[in-house]
């Protein structure tokens, strides 16, 4: 669930996941630069403006936990293609990734790291005759 609030046009996104906030931030920042797992799921899955009408969309395997019974860890662990062994143990806290700008994730640096793989391989195929 993405949620936003301000009065007036939002300028803030929670990102929620099993009732904890997972990522929080400037609107742009966290829909340019998402750090955690589940937002970029999330933004994954919106359609963009180069979607044909037959493409289906990307969708995040799994489902929600049972919110009475959630783990000791990470609540996204089950679901999240980053998870590592610290992850079913702890529920990390949210730890600044830019200004104003927070994520809770173990992984914070892996992720980034292969987002920013993914990033320059689109360039190097965008840029294939
Ligand atoms: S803490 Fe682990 S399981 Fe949770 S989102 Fe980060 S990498 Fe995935």
């Amino acid at each position: 669930m993405i949620w936003a609030w301000w009065p007036g046009w939002p300028k803030r996104v929670n990102v929620m996941y099993a009732g904890y906030i997972v990522e929080s931030g400037p609107i742009r920042s966290v829909f340019k630069t998402a750090a955690h797992p589940y937002t970029i799921g999330l933004l994954g899955s919106l359609p963009g403006r180069d979607i044909s009408s037959d493409q289906d969309l990307l969708f995040i395997e799994g489902s929600p936990p049972d919110m009475i019974r959630l783990p000791q860890g990470c609540p996204f662990e089950p679901r999240c293609a980053y998870r590592t062994d610290p992850c079913a143990v702890k529920n990390p806290l949210l730890e600044q990734v830019g200004p104003d700008h927070r994520a809770a994730c173990w992984n914070l640096e892996q992720v980034s790291a292969s987002r920013k793989r993914e990033s320059a391989s689109k360039v190097t195929r965008s840029q294939q005759p």
